[in-house]
């Protein structure tokens, strides 16, 4: 962390992208031209004392941020992207955001609804974020240029390493916060404080008030981070994993799997989260499941297909089988859940089969098609499927290669079968 006092804004100069300065310099003069205040707020003051880069920078405006950000689009000869409702808009340069928001107090009609939002100060804004950590800002010029404002105490709690709810409501305003208590609580190596530990606790079940939109955006937010599994195990030892749905369950062996997912397929691995976590949802379970937290389609069935692939971890046990075998047990499955099988499996024969038909099974097919085989005089009807059928488990099993070893096996079951 830099020390108290040092320059904090040509720290963030520093940990900025080229075109992140540019767009923040020029957004101080446009501000200060206006006679507005712009400050950097949130997530990148917090990760600017961590000295961790920065990604993307948001700005809070005393003021009124959307013609400021119409002024800086122009200013760029870029379109800023405007959500009224929200009273932000996002500014882009190259791939760097800048997000610019009016300073707002906020109030809660009822747990878990949005906010109604109220023009405000710095101040009124940085306390109504969730945790001292992440509300902390700095002003990018005027007199209070480079300063750190941190009316709720963050500098201290992250050297202490500590995430910290702003007030004792917290999670009934909000309880999308519980989810990221713990993912900051994983990403940075802190802990949650213990007050904020027992609130959280008390209040888990306002997580019923959260829509289905707004836990499955939180969720895919945790698997962005690198180990997911931290954050998750936490969430199941707080009891919130269990209040958002009791199908959802997480612990040591699913961490484990976790990353043995990761292992076995790094870009395909965050289909199988998703699975993992609902590894022992019953049939009935599952519409509910996949409605609570807003599961897209493919999500659904790779949840439907859970109960079904655990049970064929026993047809995958043996040594010896032939690969047109695998394929016959495992095809019917989503890639997803056989992945997930793969990295929860105690056993290195079923792993191996599954990572086998994932990685090459699955994509071996005969170069013959139906037209090849017309083209060989077979006609028109189910005998073609069934020919190229049995040109495909030739091929898994090894007994044709080439083209030719193809249509030599096309012509002779072509005789056969058409007899
Ligand atoms: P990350 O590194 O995860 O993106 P971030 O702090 O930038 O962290 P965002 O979700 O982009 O996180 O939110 C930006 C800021 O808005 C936060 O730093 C926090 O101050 C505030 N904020 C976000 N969500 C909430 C919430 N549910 N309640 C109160 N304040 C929030």
């Amino acid at each position: 962390m830099s020390p108290p006092g040092a320059n904090l804004l040509a720290n963030l100069f520093d940990l900025l992208p080229p075109a992140g300065r540019s767009l923040v310099d020029q957004v101080a003069t446009l501000a200060s031209e206006s006679g507005l205040t712009a400050y950097v707020v949130g997530g990148p003051v917090r990760d600017l004392l961590l000295g961790r880069d920065l990604l993307d920078v948001d700005i809070v405006v005393e003021g009124d941020a959307l013609t400021l950000a119409a002024s800086l689009a122009d200013l760029r000869s870029v379109k800023a992207v405007r959500h009224p409702q929200f009273g932000t808009a996002t500014v882009r340069a190259d791939r760097f955001a800048l997000d610019l928001v009016t300073a707002r107090s906020e109030s809660y009609e009822r747990p878990g609804a949005l906010p109604s939002v109220s023009p405000g100060t710095i101040d009124r804004d940085l306390r109504r974020r969730d945790f001292s950590v992440n509300a902390m800002a700095v002003a990018l010029h005027g007199p209070r240029r480079g300063e750190l404002l941190d009316p709720t105490g963050g500098e201290a709690d992250l050297r202490a390493g500590v995430i910290r709810a702003l007030h004792e409501g917290s999670f009934r305003d909000d309880a999308t916060r519980i989810l990221r208590a713990a993912r900051y609580e994983a990403r940075f190596g802190f802990q949650i404080g213990s007050d904020t530990g027992a609130w959280i606790r008390r209040d888990r079940t306002y997580l019923d008030a959260i829509s289905g939109a707004r836990i499955h955006h939180e969720f895919v937010r945790t698997f962005e981070e690198a180990e997911p599994e931290r954050c998750l195990l936490r969430l199941s030892n707080l009891g919130a994993l269990k209040a958002i749905h009791s199908a959802l369950t997480f612990d040591s062996d699913r961490a484990r799997s976790l990353g043995v997912a990761r292992l076995l397929h790094q870009r395909g691995a965050r289909s199988a989260y998703w699975p993992l976590l609902a590894w022992s949802v019953r049939p009935r379970e599952v519409e509910t499941l996949a409605s609570r937290v807003a599961l897209r389609r493919s999500q659904t069935e790779s949840i439907r297909a859970v109960p079904k692939v655990r049970a064929i971890e026993s047809h995958l046990t043996k040594r010896l089988m032939r690969n047109s075998r695998i394929v016959e047990v495992v095809s019917p499955y989503p890639a997803a859940t056989l992945l997930t099988l793969a990295a929860m499996t105690e056993s290195s024969e079923v792993r191996d089969k599954i990572v086998r038909y994932l990685r090459r099974l699955r994509r071996l097919w005969p170069v013959l098609n139906g037209d090849d085989l017309l083209a060989m005089g077979a006609s028109e009807g189910p005998l073609i499927g069934q020919v190229l059928k049995r040109i495909r488990v030739a091929k898994l099993d090894g007994e044709v290669s080439s083209r030719a070893d193809e249509t030599r096996l096309a012509e002779r079951l072509l005789r056969d079968l058409s007899r």
